[in-house]
């Protein structure tokens, strides 16, 4: 049985991080609502103040910079296809928007909201945590920066305090010669993944790997960094990247995964398959970078 609440619309995001800070765990921020319907239906949570973001129109921009591209928490995935520039420069959120459920989900569902639910699914996670993107967070107080990867500290658990709001989600220009691709298998083209992984590969002058990202998502309690999987690439000659290595690069970020058997798979699947997306998505940037 779902509970009636008070609604509150603020008109800056200061004014929502007062209202967060006032009714502190009662209250909670909506932005698409399309993860907080579904819990509030199932009872869920128990929400006494709604605090609607809906018209803080600032946090809604993706900003392109000489530096860096700024993607506002309240950006919608349909607005990451849209954009002008985002697709060339960032082609990985490109790709990832366009296997983000259905248009309909993708009109309402924000970036921000899909990283603060603190699920390891959240499809946004793994191909900006190979970016190296970076959160800003504000509160009453003021605000603060972290990098995404430490944002996520358990299931539906993320870094931001009772009083504290998501405002931004920041990414630098890449290095000359790199390449970012991400996959992902789910059950049904509208499911929420199995799992899935991103790969960020930089090559320098000779054509030698210089830096390697390989995250993957919905095989542990958190999106997982497979630093043991990036060490095996760096230093290596994209011309010697053999089968048998992607295979080995696969493996190892597998056996860093620590899965879950759910309604969706097993356990034992979605640590296989963490290995057969990350050994695939590295292949693809050999593959592209090597164009
Ligand atoms: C049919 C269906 C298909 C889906 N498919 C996918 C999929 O393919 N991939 C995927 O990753 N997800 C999927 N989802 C999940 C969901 O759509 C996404 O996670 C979405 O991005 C959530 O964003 P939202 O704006 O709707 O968040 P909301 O539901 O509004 O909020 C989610 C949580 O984040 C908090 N929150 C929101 N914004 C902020 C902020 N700025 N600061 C602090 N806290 C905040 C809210 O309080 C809430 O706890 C699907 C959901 C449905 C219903």
């Amino acid at each position: 049985m779902t509970r009636s609440f008070q609604y509150l619309r603020p008109d800056f995001p200061r004014e929502a991080c007062e209202m967060k800070a006032k009714h502190g765990g009662k209250a909670v921020f909506w932005a698409g609502g399309t993860d907080l319907m579904l819990q509030w239906r199932r009872g869920a949570v128990d929400i006494d103040y709604c605090i609607d973001l809906s018209g803080l129109d600032e946090l809604r921009q993706i900003r392109s910079g000489e530096d860096a591209t700024v993607i506002g928490a309240l950006a919608t995935i349909a607005s990451l296809q849209a954009h002008e520039s985002l697709g060339s420069d960032f082609p990985v959120l490109l790709d990832m928007a366009e296997r983000f459920a259905t248009p309909q989900i993708r009109n309402v569902a924000t970036v921000g909201g899909n990283l603060c639910h603190g699920v390891p699914s959240a499809d946004c996670a793994p191909p900006l945590i190979s970016l190296d993107a970076e959160v800003r967070i504000l509160s009453p107080e003021g605000e603060r920066t972290l990098s995404l990867e430490s944002f996520f500290v358990g299931p539906k658990q993320t870094a931001l305090a009772d009083d504290e709001m998501l405002a931004e989600i920041s990414v630098r220009r890449l290095p000359p010669r790199s390449v970012c691709t991400f996959e992902r298998m789910a059950r049904s083209y509208v499911d929420i993944a199995l799992a899935s992984a991103a790969c960020r590969l930089t090559i320098d002058e000779e054509s030698r790997i210089s830096e390697a990202r390989i995250v993957m998502g919905a095989v542990a309690p958190v999106p997982l960094r497979s630093t043991g999987a990036e060490e095996l690439l760096v230093g290596i000659p994209l011309v010697d990247i053999t089968e048998g290595l992607l295979a080995e690069v696969g493996a190892r970020a597998a056996s860093d995964t620590r899965p879950i058997s759910d309604v969706r798979t097993t356990a034992a699947y979605r640590k296989h398959l963490s290995g057969v997306l990350v050994k695939r998505a590295v292949a693809e940037a050999v593959r592209r970078l090597g164009e």
